[in-house]
């Protein structure tokens, strides 16, 4: 038999650290994208603010730049619900009810639910999360549902967020596709609860504060099988966390997910307020924000940090030699 190829790389705190101060040095003037324009507070927040933030699995937190700055975490909370639909219905009850799907189409597509109706395809495009949100017990209750959302996020980032009144109010005022989108689920019987009222949470959960620290976090819970590193709390079972990093896989930047992955060797999830949530299962979790996006609605700037620091470090999910375990973050005991 011959050696494997595969080799166990060694990264430490400090290969980690000296990465993300270089990807920060290296993008920090990037001009390109624009912040997102269809809703309106999201177009008044300042293009210049960049941060990222890796949260190991031992805990340790290594960040840059605005990392504590409060955002809008818009798409990124759709990860946190299929978390909180799969703990409360089982991950084959939430692939039946919501599905686990490409759509390969932007992320409020009418179309993608046209062509998939007897599914709303994935939790992570806004069909699939409006549906998980009407799968949140108790249904028919919106205060004990919130209560149950918010809860769940706090639970993974460690920190309870707040919703930023402003956001809410100019989304709740534009947000006519999504409101077709939940009416069409229901004319499909795939919502789950009051339409209005799913719809009503969705919006609530996008409009969210969070920081790149927090999701940073989020994303090292999901690394590292459910185990908040920072809280040390077991949020999920573990055997839901390869099911939540697939669907990020699958559809985390929408119509753009093939070439994020293809050059990034990363699974992640962007939001339209400038986060981007990247997990790497047994290594650690980043996340990255800056507003302006491309036209598919992702973070420019995030995206380049996170592939100069994947770069930097020779990580890649799909390479033989990403099992490597870093000295400085073997995952905390679970006991
Ligand atoms: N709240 C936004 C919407 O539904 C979220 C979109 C996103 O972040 N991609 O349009």
């Amino acid at each position: 038999m011959t050696a494997s190829h595969a080799s166990h790389k060694s990264i430490t705190a400090a290969d980690v650290k000296a990465a993300v101060e270089h990807a920060y040095e290296q993008v920090r003037t990037t001009t390109g994208g624009k912040n997102a324009s269809y809703i309106p507070y999201l177009a008044s927040v300042d293009p210049n603010l960049f941060g990222i933030s890796v949260c190991l699995l031992d805990g340790t937190v290594i960040s840059v730049g605005d990392s504590t700055h409060a955002f809008g975490i818009e798409s990124v909370s759709k990860v946190p619900t299929a978390i909180l639909a799969m703990r409360e219905y089982g991950a084959v009850d939430v692939l039946e009810k919501v599905g686990a799907d490409a759509t390969g189409l932007p992320f409020n597509s009418i179309m993608a639910l046209l062509l998939e109706k007897d599914r709303p395809s994935s939790p992570l495009v806004n069909a699939g999360a409006i549906a998980a949100c009407s799968l949140v017990e108790p249904v028919g209750d919106a205060d004990a549902k919130w209560k149950a959302i918010v809860d769940n996020i706090t639970e993974l980032t460690g920190v309870k967020p707040e919703v930023i009144q402003e956001l809410y109010a100019s989304e709740s005022a534009t947000d006519f596709n999504n409101r077709s989108i939940a009416w069409l689920l229901k004319d499909y019987g795939r919502i789950y609860d009051d339409p209005d009222l799913s719809l009503d949470l969705y919006t609530r959960q996008c409009s969210l504060s969070t920081t790149a620290e927090q999701l940073s976090v989020m994303a090292a819970t999901i690394a590292n099988d459910g185990f908040n590193p920072v809280t040390e709390k077991q949020v999920f079972s573990p055997d839901l966390a390869p099911r939540v990093t697939s669907l990020i896989t699958t559809v985390g930047f929408y119509e753009r997910t093939g070439d994020w992955l293809y050059k990034s060797g990363i699974p992640a999830k962007s939001g339209v307020g400038g986060g981007v949530l990247g997990v790497m299962p047994g290594m650690f979790g980043i996340a990255a924000f800056s507003p302006p996006l491309d036209e598919a609605g992702n973070s420019v700037k995030a995206q380049l940090a996170i592939r100069s620091i994947m770069q930097e470090l020779g990580l890649n999910i799909f390479a033989a030699s990403r099992l490597c375990v870093c000295e400085c973050s073997s995952a905390r005991s679970r006991s």
